[in-house]
């Protein structure tokens, strides 16, 4: 199933990644070739991320109001290193 450009049937990297965290940590970072979507971003900020970096970003008005307010809000650091 394909909604805005993207497979709704399959687990997106992020939360693939935060099943394999287990135990309590203080200080989680991730580090992603894309830029979180939405649903990602949600699921990060419960687990308690600390910082995000990715490398590639979408243009996408959603998905940069999400992390302006993450930043904002709940002092995530997020830093894109990609191109301008
Ligand atoms: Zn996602």
């Amino acid at each position: 199933m394909i909604e805005d450009g993207h497979c709704r049937r399959t687990v997106h990297a992020e939360i693939n990644g935060l099943l394999f965290v287990q135990g309590q940590y203080e200080n989680l970072q991730l580090y992603s070739t894309h830029q979180p979507c939405y649903q990602c971003m949600k699921a990060l900020l419960t687990i308690g991320i600390k910082r995000v970096c990715y490398l590639t970003t979408y243009k996408d008005e959603i998905r940069d109001q999400i992390l302006e307010e993450s930043k904002q809000k709940y002092g995530i650091m997020i830093q894109y290193f990609g191109g301008s």
